[in-house]
């Protein structure tokens, strides 16, 4: 793990001052994280950095899993397919089996913070053991068009708590709680993101049996239908026929998405006839995803719905030309033609990745004023020092909090 002094030629000293302030403000008090899964997607992918850089700076803050069975687990898929508005089919007994899993993580999940920091819906309920420490929701999908049902059976455990906190100002609803707006970010100098040798580079496509004779488009995602693989595959066969390229798509599962093989079979079946389409089941290996998108001639992330977006982070650091999705908070990290291209179809998809395997040189500008906006934005120092306002402003109701 880095170093914290490791980031100042990165976001400068005055950032790193910043953090080390506020820390002092919050000695002595727990962090205590809880989601539902410890590897795979994008809320392990934060707690994973950020854990130990908050111990850096002295803030004691841990990290703990619910546990569920696979029944759970599909019921909760179903949660979150809803909330982002897909129309999906719930049942009476979906309540039943999420409440039964809750009671049994009730029981067995110690809730020790001083700060009890819940991240999305699968732990929502454990609130219903509150004592007398702050309790925080961190909602980290769009919710901007929930499902009805879903959405008022979680409302009754979200006012429970004392803060809830979204990624981008959409996705806020009329609540009887505090409300904060924090994004995500991404580690500079983790295993994903930091600079990597060309061998490196170069030795990873060779494992993967992709050669560097074509432009390579790429979209590093989970087999989640709602990341819309298929929707990429057809992209790639409207460029294809005008450019010579190749496709990668290179994905893992998290172990709380229990439709990611199915997804993957659908996207096997439709790529298996192109030897140019590059299907990677990859094991969580944080350096290759790395390799993958710098050996990227356009990197695509074309959502159907989205909470944030990391992979879109994490190419734009890397100075890659972006195409995607207007959705979630894609928005947020993308300013159409100045940081990346946004897209709204199949075929406005296709148009964007032709025109930037057509334009080198506007492809490399939208790549460096992509990763200029993430330095100022999207980098876990930024991320940090929000959470530890976060953290003060629970204690200060009233107050201004000065630095
Ligand atoms: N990721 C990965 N391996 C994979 C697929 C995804 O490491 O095979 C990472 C990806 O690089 C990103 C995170 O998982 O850091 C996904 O976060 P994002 O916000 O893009 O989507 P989510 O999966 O949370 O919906």
């Amino acid at each position: 793990m880095a170093n914290i002094e490791e980031y100042i030629p990165l976001v400068g000293q005055a950032v790193i001052d910043d953090l080390r302030l506020l820390a002092g403000r919050l000695k002595g008090k727990v962090i205590q994280h809880i989601n539902s899964t410890s590897v795979g997607g994008g809320v392990a992918e934060i707690l994973n950095r950020m854990i130990p850089l908050l111990g850096q700076l002295g803030i004691d803050s841990r990290w703990d899993v619910i546990k569920g069975g696979e029944q759970f687990f599909e019921v909760t898929k179903k949660f979150h397919n809803a909330l982002h508005g897909k129309n999906t089919d719930i049942r009476k007994e979906d309540f039943e089996i999420f409440l039964e899993t809750s009671r049994k993580n009730i029981e067995g999940l110690n809730t020790y913070g001083d700060i009890v920091f819940v991240h999305d819906p699968q732990p929502v309920a454990l609130v219903n053991k509150r004592g007398a420490n702050k309790w925080i929701w961190r909602c980290h999908v769009d919710i901007s068009k929930p499902d009805k049902r879903v959405w008022e059976f979680l409302m009754d455990f979200i006012i429970r708590y004392d803060a809830a906190v979204f990624s981008a100002p959409s996705f806020t609803h009329r609540l009887a709680i505090r409300q904060f707006l924090i994004s995500p970010s991404i580690d500079p100098l983790s295993d994903k993101n930091r600079e990597l040798p060309q061998e490196v580079i170069d030795s990873v496509l060779k494992k993967y049996g992709i050669k560097k004779d074509k432009p390579v488009i790429t979209q590093i995602s989970r087999f989640d239908r709602l990341k819309d693989p298929l929707g990429v595959i057809q992209a790639y066969r409207q460029v294809k026929k005008r450019i010579d390229c190749q496709l990668v798509l290179a994905g893992g599962g998290a172990a709380d998405d229990p439709e990611g093989l199915q997804v993957l079979e659908e996207v096997r079946d439709e790529a298996c006839r192109d030897n140019d389409i590059h299907v990677l089941l990859m094991p969580q290996n944080d350096m290759e995803v790395n390799a993958i998108q710098r050996a990227s001639d356009v990197i695509v992330q074309k959502s159907l719905k989205e909470g944030f977006g990391l992979t879109v982070t994490e190419a734009l650091w890397k100075a890659k030309p972006v195409v995607a999705s207007s959705v979630g908070g894609i928005p947020l990290q993308i300013t159409n033609k100045y940081s990346g291209l946004l897209c709204h179809s199949v075929d406005g998809a296709a148009f964007a990745i032709k025109q930037l395997l057509n334009s080198p040189a506007y492809a490399r500008k939208l790549g460096e004023n992509g990763r200029e906006h993430i330095r100022n934005n999207f980098l876990i120092t930024r991320h940090i020092k929000d959470y530890m306002l976060l953290f003060l402003a629970l204690y200060h109701e009233e107050d201004i909090i000065y630095l």
